[in-house]
């Protein structure tokens, strides 16, 4: 597995056990190069899943590219990763029980959002209030990478709110 920070191959797993609901084996890697720690989930895939776009365009549904979007609305949120995990789960399995495996964008980003709700109000806001702006006219996928650049900017406000913990 790639380090998500340094780009090394050579990661090693340190530890592996189920999540709380044993759908997953969870693994905590650290990498030997950078020292950087990151954690894999190891899951079930009952079925491809096919986003449909606004522009009618179909794309692979890429889980990762969801879990990113909501860890980048829950970032430095007192919130269990495990309950993160169990929420895409449910939003997954949403997704696959869905008519023919076909979803639309606008889809994920309703379940998203009410998932999020659930879990911490304020990464409902950040994700809600970006999503709400763009729902009219563009994509889900444009959306993500809206939340990731405003994440990046790191408004005063939120950082007083959450202040930068080191772990
Ligand atoms: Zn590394």
């Amino acid at each position: 597995m790639r380090c998500p920070y340094c780009g090394s191959l050579d990661t090693q797993v340190k530890d592996s056990r189920p999540t709380d609901d044993s759908s997953a084996i969870r693994r905590r890697r650290i990498c030997p190069d950078c020292g950087g720690r990151f954690t894999t989930f190891e899951r079930v895939q009952l079925r491809e899943l096919t986003v449909v776009k606004r522009s009618g365009r179909r794309v692979p549904f890429d889980r990762d590219k969801l879990q990113q979007s909501v860890e980048v609305a829950l970032r430095k949120r007192p919130v269990d990763p495990d309950r993160v995990e169990r929420m895409i789960n449910g939003i997954v399995r949403q997704l696959e029980s869905m008519g023919d495996g076909e979803v639309p964008s606008e889809t994920v980003g309703e379940l998203v959002m009410e998932g999020l709700k659930a879990l911490d109000d304020v990464a409902y806001v950040r994700f809600a209030s970006v999503y709400k702006n763009f729902r009219e006219a563009r994509d889900f996928e444009e959306i993500l990478g809206k939340l990731a650049e405003e994440e990046s900017d790191d408004s005063p406000r939120l950082k007083k709110r959450n202040p930068v913990q080191s772990d």
